[in-house]
Order: structure tokens, then sequence, then C-alpha cells
């Protein structure tokens, strides 16, 4: 049983590090960037409708976002828990997220903030849009990516901290360093992983 969060920039290694951390605890890895590309290659409504936002880097409308996010947790598949991703990013969405859990009994346990310098973000998201080919992994892009995550989302970490789940940590290193990090974290807080 976990119900995780990771709270990162862009660039951070939330994907990375959700999708196994995820695996490590038996629960389904939800991102909300991922769930948002789905509807806008499949393009539904609202995938049109958050195509403008994610094109230019700013954030998808917290209804939009809460709706889809909220549903998946909400849903079976999340009974053991989850590991969210990218979610939630406004201080509006953050409360939202956790009067929909407070009243439902699904309250998140931890949420991980990888801290990773600016200069390494842009480095490692310039990298990523020239190997996968994100289309708002441009330059111009990532920079008000990494902008708009100042302004909007660390103001969550105070949120978060004020309810004691906050887990600060350094998001620097290999991959396996960062991983063994978090699950020390969680382990330290009586988060035990599957097996
Ligand atoms: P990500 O893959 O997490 O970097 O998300 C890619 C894009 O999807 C972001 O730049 C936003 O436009 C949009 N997005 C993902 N999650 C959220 C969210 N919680 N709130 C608003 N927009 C989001």
């Amino acid at each position: 049983m976990l119900r995780a969060l990771l709270l990162a920039a862009p660039g951070a290694g939330k994907g990375t590090q959700g999708t196994r951390l995820a695996a490590r605890y038996g629960v389904p890895h939800l991102a909300t960037g991922d769930m948002l590309r789905a509807h806008v290659a499949d393009q539904t409504e609202l995938g049109r409708e958050a195509q403008v936002y994610m094109d230019r880097g700013e954030l998808v409308p917290d209804d939009l976002v809460v709706r889809l996010a909220v549903g998946r947790i909400g849903a079976p598949g999340a009974a053991a828990g989850f590991v969210l991703d990218g979610f939630p990013r406004t201080l509006a969405q953050a409360v939202n997220a956790y009067e929909w859990a407070k009243t439902r009994d699904r309250m998140f346990h931890a949420v991980i903030v990888l801290d990773v310098p600016e200069t390494e973000l842009v480095a490692r998201l310039v990298e990523r849009g020239r190997i996968a080919g994100r289309s708002d992994d441009t330059e111009d892009t990532i920079r008000n990516r990494l902008a708009v995550y100042r302004a909007e989302t660390q103001p969550l970490m105070d949120f978060y901290d004020a309810r004691q789940i906050l887990f600060a940590l350094d998001g620097t290193g290999t991959i396996d360093e960062v991983a063994s990090r978090i699950e020390d974290a969680l382990v330290g807080r009586g988060l035990a992983p599957l097996g």
C-alpha cells in the first residue's frame, strides 16, 4: 500500500522514478502528462482542449486535470494505492485532491520532491527533446515550463510540509542512487516495498 506523489520540475526524473517506485510497491504509476498526451493522440475533445496549453508549455486548466486525475486515483485499479506523477501542479489542484482524498479515506502518505539544479534540468530536457521528439521539449517551451513550475508548483511544498508528508530529496546522481534515496525515505516512514 502506497499513495505517493512525485513533485519535481520537468526533467527531474518523475517519469523514470515514478515507474520504478510504482513497480516496487505494486501500484499503478499515474502520470497526468501521459494521460493528456494519450488524449491528444486520440484527438478526443479533452485532448484538443489540452493541446493548446501543452504546446505552449502552460498548465492545462485545473478543472480538466482534476477530473482526469481524480477519476484515476478513485478507480478500482488504484485501490492498493498509486504513484502520482505530475499532479497536483497548482495549489488549487492540491486542495481539491486533498478534500477528495479526505472524504474517501485515501490521504496521501508521502510527497517526494526531487531537487535538481536548473542548468541540469535544461540540459536533460533538451536531450530528451532530441531523442524522443517530444513537441514540448524545445528550449523556449522548456524555459516556460520551468518558470511555470517555480511559480505554480513550488507553493505546494509548503502545503504538504504543513501536513508533514513532504520528503525533499537530492534528485542528482544515477537512477539507482535516486531510487534508493526515495525508498529509504519511505521505509523510514514505515512504508515498506513488496518482497
Ligand atoms: P509532464 O509530462 O508531466 O511534463 O506534462 C506535460 C504537460 O501536460 C505539461 O506541460 C502541462 O501542459 C500538462 N499537464 C500535466 N499535468 C498537469 C497538471 N497537473 N496540471 C496542469 N497541466 C498539466
